[in-house]
């Protein structure tokens, strides 16, 4: 079990020579309890259904991490295009609003030059693509999460055909480096990835809940570059016959 799935440590039970603090007696403890009451957390529907949450290790909710996947989840690796940050907010008697966990996100760069970004997102698309299916295994499925919130915003999902190309990317992946900054990488539990996209967005481009929608924003590249590449994969892994 890891530090995701459990909820905040109790203070209150806290005494001077209480060893709580010693996380680790703290988790067996947990585990104890949990095994000893039949104490169910509930899991977090954002986790299982997009693979992120909004609260992360926060989340007082279970989130489960797979021992095995198809789907590999880098963290923040399609470079995030505007400047974001977290406004806090305040509540009726004018102190900050500490419940609003951080506060309000908002994008501060309104103009966004959509077209340098499309090309920007299908030389990243290509790449990753291409390294990804030959030095790892046969691609099912990837995408770019074009939310511009962080736990979401740059998120790469790649679902490929075996498990085993998915543990040997997450593992390998987890020492390399992606225009100049370390990758962040891991199973993730998310196999349908049309559950996870935002519906709104995938019809028409737009949705109402704008930045704080907590479903992907797929961002789509280049129809023509997308055949290209999966017919190109087809005929090598046919070829060579991996
Ligand atoms: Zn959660
Ligand atoms: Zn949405």
């Amino acid at each position: 079990m890891d530090n995701a799935s459990l909820p905040p440590m109790p203070l209150i039970l806290r005494k001077k020579n209480d060893d709580t603090r010693d996380n680790s007696n703290y988790q067996q403890r947990h585990a104890n309890y949990r095994r000893n009451s039949h104490h169910v957390q509930e899991r977090c529907p954002f986790w299982d259904k997009v693979g992120a949450c909004r609260h992360g290790n926060k989340c007082v909710r279970l989130h489960t991490r797979p021992k095995k996947s198809k789907t590999v989840v880098f963290w923040n690796l399609f470079p995030n295009p505007v400047r974001t940050c977290y406004k806090k907010t305040t509540g009726k008697d004018g102190t900050e609003d500490v419940t609003n966990n951080g506060g309000d996100f908002v994008v501060l760069d309104a103009e966004i030059d959509e077209r340098k970004l499309s090309q920007e997102a299908d030389r990243f698309f290509q790449d990753i693509f291409v390294e990804l299916s030959l030095k790892y295994g046969e691609i099912d499925d990837l995408i770019i999460c074009g939310n511009y919130n962080p736990h979401l915003g740059g998120n790469v999902l790649v679902k490929f055909k075996d498990e085993r190309s998915a543990a040997k990317s997450y593992q390998e992946c987890n020492d390399r480096w992606y225009g100049e900054k370390p990758i962040f990488c891991e199973l993730s539990p998310v196999s349908y990835f049309e559950d996870a996209a935002c519906k709104d967005f995938s019809v028409s481009g737009r949705c109402d809940r704008g930045d704080q929608c907590n479903l992907i924003h797929v961002r789509r590249p280049d129809y023509g570059l997308r055949k290209k590449l999966f017919a190109s994969q087809r005929a090598y892994y046919k070829d060579t016959d991996r």
